[in-house]
């Protein structure tokens, strides 16, 4: 709580009064907080690949560039460096598109199955370097209302996501089904999405946590596969922005599920 004292000015004879104003602030100074941590969050993980940009550039220029080999690998890393580098600053973008609401999303009927189908063949490549079997099991002729571009960045992250952290030789299955809820005796209908994979999982005490921005079970294990710790977090608004939601179950060992439901048509 905040206390302020307000002069009120009189402009008869009687005595000034002072008014006593009691205000809660403790959402915009947790709203204050978030936002610097936020701000931190960011400059470390920036200033992390561009340390090892400039470290890797002064040692070749300090000699390693005559040893080809070295100089080779040293390249590599920059290189992989700036990629990363890229691929935050583009997330931090998105995200920030997101919570500005500058775009506001562009609804229209997705058939689902071939939309889903399009995506699995775009991740062909990288899931069979793991020897890691797609799978789909969806209905045909099952429309729903959404933003394209932005259910596909939806579905992507959880695919790709399912591919980096499931062992060679596993499975990455997305399954679509409509599901009846009601809400208030109507009954509505909406979209259930999984995507699970027979991965390495989540412990329990990352569940609650997993959405949040930067947050990563294994830093160096979400670093070595190019994460950069925003995909979920931005996953999560998107979904929200559909009017839907998000959650998970997952054992360690076992593999993960990551559930979305969103309303088959938009309510405007
Ligand atoms: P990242 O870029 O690190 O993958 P995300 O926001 O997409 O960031 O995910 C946050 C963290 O959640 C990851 O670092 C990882 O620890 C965990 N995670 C996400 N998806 C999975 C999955 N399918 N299996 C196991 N862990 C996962």
């Amino acid at each position: 709580l905040e206390l302020h004292l307000v002069p009120i000015p009189m402009d008869d004879d009687t005595a000034p009064g002072l008014l006593l104003v009691l205000q809660d602030v403790s959402a915009i100074r947790r709203l204050e907080r978030m936002r610097s941590e936020f701000v931190a969050n960011v400059s470390h993980e920036l200033k992390t690949p561009v340390a090892a940009v400039k470290g890797f550039a002064e040692t070749l220029l300090a000699g390693a560039v005559n040893d080809p080999e070295t100089a080779r690998s040293f390249l590599k890393i920059i290189q992989e460096e700036s990629d990363r580098l890229n691929r935050l600053i583009g997330d931090i973008l998105e995200l920030s598109k997101i919570e500005s609401r500058r775009s506001p999303l562009q609804f229209s009927p997705i058939d689902l199955r071939s939309f889903l189908e399009r995506q699995l063949e775009f991740l062909g490549t990288e899931a069979a370097k793991k020897e890691i079997s797609l799978e789909l099991d969806a209905p045909e002729e099952l429309f729903i209302e959404a933003d394209e571009d932005r259910l596909g960045q939806i579905t992507l992250n959880l695919l790709q996501n399912g591919i980096s952290y499931t062992p060679e030789g596993g499975r990455v299955r997305v399954k679509a089904i409509i599901v009846e809820s009601e809400d208030g005796g109507d009954f509505e209908e909406h979209v259930r999405i999984m995507v699970s994979d027979t991965g390495i999982g989540i412990p329990k005490k990352d569940l609650p946590r997993i959405f949040e921005r930067f947050y990563r079970v294994d830093k160096a294990r979400s670093r070595s596969s190019g994460g950069t710790g925003l995909g979920l977090s931005i996953v999560k608004h998107l979904v929200e922005l559909h009017h839907g939601t998000i959650r998970v179950e997952s054992t360690v060992g076992v593999g993960s599920t990551f559930v979305i439901e969103l309303p088959l048509i938009q309510d405007y």
